[in-house]
């Protein structure tokens, strides 16, 4: 057997660039005690690793250069030195973005047989909680609410589409093609949909939403949430879940200043990162599992064949090359 890893080679200067990344042939890891061999199968891609390429401390320790880049990721236990896992096992967690990871057993969970395993890296894993989560706890939206929501064709903008319109809210999507918007409209039942790289964000937000905004789920920042801001309603509520349109940005990008729209709207406006919630993680996998048996919920996936093309499908996020969950099928 052969490893393979890929590590950061230098700090991107605005958008990510292959050249980035290197791909280097290693040895396959030993498993110690309490370890398992894990044969990576599917790779998830998320826009908060660009924050992790930056030298600068955040909620996470950023990637140092040479490091291998470190990612969720879905494989197949193929040597086992804890009780918990046997071969064959299907497994979800951290690793490293590499063909072969060793990882502590405790720190790996079991993934049903039940759903396709991609699920465990989208919908019934990290994003789909942070729509889930995100959303109801912060966003909190009752029924005849208009929800806004950006990024709204990714992998935790789909989801939060969706679980707004189980709970009977009416539903604006804000993406960045038409095929993207027609995907919302005609799979998810979204009410309306805007292009935001087509025609004036502002006016077609106004025709969107004649009742104003209760709810805006903010996966984007810039200039699309600027445009929110005055058509908020009273006691709106602003889920600051991710502000990809900055994460390439050197120079902190001014827009408009929020806190005089908050004040004349008593709006709250809040930010969470995901594992604010870990304690409840269970409870929102078996609601958002339910929702998908009874078909209540969707999800799309765009799939990336090769290991090798990991990085590309990284940087394709930052031009929305995909629909849904981006995921590298490994192999
Ligand atoms: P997505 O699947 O939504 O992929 C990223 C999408 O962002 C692209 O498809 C693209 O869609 C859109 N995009 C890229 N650049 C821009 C831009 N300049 N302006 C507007 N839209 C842009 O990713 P995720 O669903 O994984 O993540 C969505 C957001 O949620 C991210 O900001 C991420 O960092 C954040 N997040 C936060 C978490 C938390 O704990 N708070 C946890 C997980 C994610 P389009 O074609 O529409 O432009």
């Amino acid at each position: 057997m052969q490893n393979k890893e890929i590590r950061l080679s230098s700090r991107p200067v605005g958008v990510p660039l292959l050249d980035n990344f290197d791909i280097v042939d290693t040895a396959v890891p030993q498993p110690k005690d309490g370890e398992v061999l894990v044969r990576t199968l599917y790779i998830s891609v998320d826009p908060y690793l660009r924050g992790r390429m930056r030298d600068r401390r955040s909620y996470v320790a950023p990637f140092e250069v040479g490091q291998v880049i470190q990612s969720g990721a879905v494989g197949e236990v193929i040597e086992s030195r804890s009780p918990q896992f046997q071969p064959g096992d299907i497994v979800s967690g951290m690793f490293g973005w590499r063909l072969y990871n060793t990882a502590n057993a405790d720190h790996l969970i079991k993934v049903p047989a039940d759903l396709p395993i991609t699920t465990a890296l989208g919908v019934l894993g990290m994003p789909g909680l942070t729509a889930y989560f995100g959303l109801l706890d912060i966003g909190q939206p009752k029924e005849g609410e208009t929800v806004a929501v950006s990024g709204a064709a990714g992998a935790v903008g789909t989801t939060v589409c969706q679980i707004a319109k189980i709970k009977g809210c009416r539903v604006i999507g804000i993406a960045g093609s038409d095929e993207k918007n027609r995907y919302l409209k005609e799979e998810l039942a979204v009410d309306a949909t805007i292009n935001y790289k087509d025609g004036d964000i502002r006016r077609a937000l106004k025709e969107a939403c004649p009742k104003g905004i209760d709810v805006y789920f903010d996966n984007v920042g810039g200039e699309i949430s600027d445009a929110i801001l005055p058509l908020l309603n009273h006691g709106a509520r602003i889920v600051i879940c991710g502000q990809i349109s900055i994460y390439n940005l050197d120079q902190p990008d001014i827009g408009l200043r929020p806190q005089p729209y908050l004040l004349v709207s008593s709006a709250l406006m809040k930010g969470f990162i995901i594992t604010d919630y870990a304690a409840r993680f269970a409870e929102g996998v078996r609601q958002m599992a339910q929702w998908l048996s009874e078909g209540k919920l969707k999800y799309a996936e765009t799939i990336v064949e090769g290991f090798e093309n990991t990085p590309r499908a990284f940087i394709g996020l930052f031009s929305g090359e995909n629909l849904g969950k981006q995921i590298v099928k490994v192999g």
